[in-house]
C-alpha cells in the first residue's frame, strides 16, 4: 500500500506582505516553511504505515527551493520525495495545480497501487482548499475532506474510517480504498526528527519530475491550464482596538462603563418602550 501526501512550500505568514504594484506577494526574503496541515498528513501517513505497513511517498509542485520541505518529511519518516518542478508547470491555479499533481500520483500508482492520498486542508498562503477534491475527482478516489481522526483501516475489506468536522458537528464515516484526505490540524502534530532521520533526508534522492515525465497535455498545465485570473489581491486593513475599560479608579466603576456599553442599544430600547408607555397611560 503506497499513501501518497501532498505538500506545499509556503512562506511564513507571519511575514507575509503583498507588493501593492503588482499585487503579488512578496516572497523575496521570506522564509518558507512546510504547509503545517501537510506535516500534520504526513505524521498520520507514516502513523498507518508504521501500524499496517506499506510506504509514504510526499510530493511537491513547486520550485527547486522546495526540497528543503521534502527532505524534513523524509527526516520525519516519509519513505520517498517526488519534486515536480518545471518552467511550464509556473502560474498554475488551483485547476493546473491538481491536474498535475494527479498526474504524478497517477505515475506512483503505475509502479506502486496508492490506496490513500492525503492533502491539507488548505494552503496557508492560498487558503482555496481546491487542490485536495480537485486531485480527488482526476483520480476517481473517494474524497473525505476536514478529517480530524483516522478510526481505523481495514485492510481486509479495504476500507477506511474518519472522523470528519462538519457545522457544528462531527461524522464518522466509512469509505472505500482508494480515498482523498484533506485534514484538519486536530489529527495530531508531527513528531520531531531525530538524528537518523535527519542523515537519512540529508542523503535521500529526491526524483524530479517536469512536464515530460508526467506526460501532461501542455493546454491543462501552467499559466495555459489556468483560466483564474487574479483581479486584485490586499492586505484588510488593520482591526481598530475595542473600548479599554481602565480598572485604575476602581474595579466597580469599569464593570458599570462595561455593562453601559455592552447594554447600550437594549437600554435606549427600554426608555423608549418606558416612555410609550407613559404617554398611553398619561392620554
Ligand atoms: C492565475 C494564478 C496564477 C498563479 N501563479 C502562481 C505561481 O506562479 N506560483 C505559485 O507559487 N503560485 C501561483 N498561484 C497560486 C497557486 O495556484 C496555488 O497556490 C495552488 O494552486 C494551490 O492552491 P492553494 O494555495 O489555494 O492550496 P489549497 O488548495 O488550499 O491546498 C490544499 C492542499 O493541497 C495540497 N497542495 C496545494 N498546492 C500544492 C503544491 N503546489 N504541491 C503539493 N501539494 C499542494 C497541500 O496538501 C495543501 O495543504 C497562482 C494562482 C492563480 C490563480
Amino acid at each position: 500500500m503506497q499513501i501518497v501526501c501532498c505538500v506545499k512550500q509556503v512562506p511564513d505568514t507571519t511575514q507575509v506582505k503583498i507588493d501593492p504594484a503588482t499585487n503579488t506577494l512578496v516572497r523575496a526574503g521570506v522564509e518558507s516553511i512546510c504547509n503545517p496541515y501537510d506535516l500534520v498528513a504526513v505524521e498520520a501517513a507514516v502513523k498507518i504505515t508504521e501500524k499496517y505497513g506499506g510506504s509514504v511517498s510526499v510530493i511537491t509542485m513547486g520550485i527547486p527551493s522546495a526540497e528543503v520541505q521534502l527532505r524534513e518529511c523524509l527526516s520525519l519518516g516519509a519513505h520517498q520525495a517526488i519534486l515536480v518542478s518545471d518552467r511550464a508547470l509556473a502560474g498554475a491555479d488551483t485547476l493546473a495545480t491538481s491536474y498535475t499533481l494527479a498526474s504524478a500520483i497517477q505515475k506512483l500508482n503505475e509502479i506502486d497501487p496508492v490506496q490513500i492520498v492525503m492533502c491539507g486542508k488548505q494552503a496557508i498562503d492560498g487558503d482555496t482548499a481546491q487542490t485536495g477534491p480537485g486531485i480527488a475527482t482526476r483520480l476517481g478516489f473517494t474524497q473525505l475532506t476536514y478529517v480530524s481522526q483516522i478510526i481505523g483501516l481495514d485492510i481486509q475489506k479495504q476500507t477506511i474510517t474518519v472522523r470528519r468536522e462538519i457545522e457544528n458537528a462531527s461524522q464518522i464515516i466509512e469509505a472505500k480504498l482508494p480515498v482523498m484526505l484533506t485534514v484538519e490540524l486536530e489529527l495530531g502534530a508531527a513528531r520531531y526528527a531525530t538524528l537518523p532521520g535527519l542523515i537519512k533526508a540529508i542523503k535521500h534522492e529526491i526524483k524530479v519530475w517536469g512536464a515530460k515525465e508526467l506526460s501532461c497535455t501542455a493546454e491543462k498545465c501552467g499559466l495555459k491550464g489556468s483560466p483564474t485570473s487574479v483581479k486584485t489581491i490586499f492586505a484588510p486593513p488593520p482591526r481598530k482596538g475595542g473600548p479599554v475599560y481602565d480598572t485604575t479608579e476602581g474595579m466597580d466603576q469599569a464593570v458599570n462603563s462595561l455593562l453601559d456599553t455592552l447594554f447600550q442599544k437594549e437600554a435606549a430600547i427600554m426608555s423608549e418602550i418606558l416612555s410609550n408607555d407613559s404617554k398611553v397611560k398619561n392620554a
